[in-house]
């Protein structure tokens, strides 16, 4: 449900947090700086689903790198507004990553931990590298230090909907970002 600026998902209310233009803006910098560090190699995009499908599909078309790969992989660690602490994984790499230039494109690091366990899972495969992209970071929440190598914005630790991220499955559609609103 959508009242005047504000969006309420499952009796939880948000407010407007990030336009899509400031999004937009954003998510080119960090391609461009991307383009910049992959000019003449062929990364393989690894999209973390399913927060992070609408940001790999504007990041890595604005990159304008023809020769680059994506593949997907999944890990859920949330339910409804904070973290298990566990990370699971629940669909696999199918994609052989050996010897490639692996940029992993997350929608938001929040602890830290699902970044550690998927950077540990992946580097058992050989990559040649493995950078991180992420749309959202929260440093003031990491429990691991993780710092990635690429970030759209800092944001501090609220609760975030919209552009791909969920609240328990819903809101993934909405075109900006929303912060849950403090009573
Ligand atoms: P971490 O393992 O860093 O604690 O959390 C990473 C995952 O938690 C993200 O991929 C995302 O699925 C979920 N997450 C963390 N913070 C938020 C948030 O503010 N909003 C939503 N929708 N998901 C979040």
């Amino acid at each position: 449900m959508q009242t005047d600026n504000q969006v309420i998902v499952d009796g939880l209310t948000f407010e407007p947090y990030l336009t899509r233009d400031e999004i937009a803006s954003q998510v080119k910098r960090v391609a461009g700086e991307i383009a910049r560090d992959y000019a003449g190699k062929k990364p393989h995009f690894l999209c973390v689903l399913t927060g992070a499908f609408v940001f790999a599909s504007d990041l890595i078309r604005e990159t304008g790198l023809n020769d680059s790969n994506i593949s997907f992989i999944r890990y859920k660690s949330y339910e409804g507004t904070s973290t298990t602490g566990s990370v699971k994984q629940i669909i696999g790499l199918t994609d052989d990553i050996r010897g490639k230039d692996v940029v992993i494109i997350e929608d938001i690091v929040d602890t830290g931990l699902t970044a550690c366990r998927m950077i540990e899972d992946l580097k058992e495969q050989g990559p040649a590298s493995v950078r991180f992209a992420t749309l959202l970071y929260k440093p003031d929440s990491s429990q691991t230090g993780f710092i990635p190598d690429y970030t759209a914005f800092e944001i501090p630790p609220k609760f975030i909907i919209g552009y791909g991220l969920d609240l328990d499955g819903k809101a993934r559609n909405l075109p900006d970002i929303y912060v849950i609103k403090e009573n």
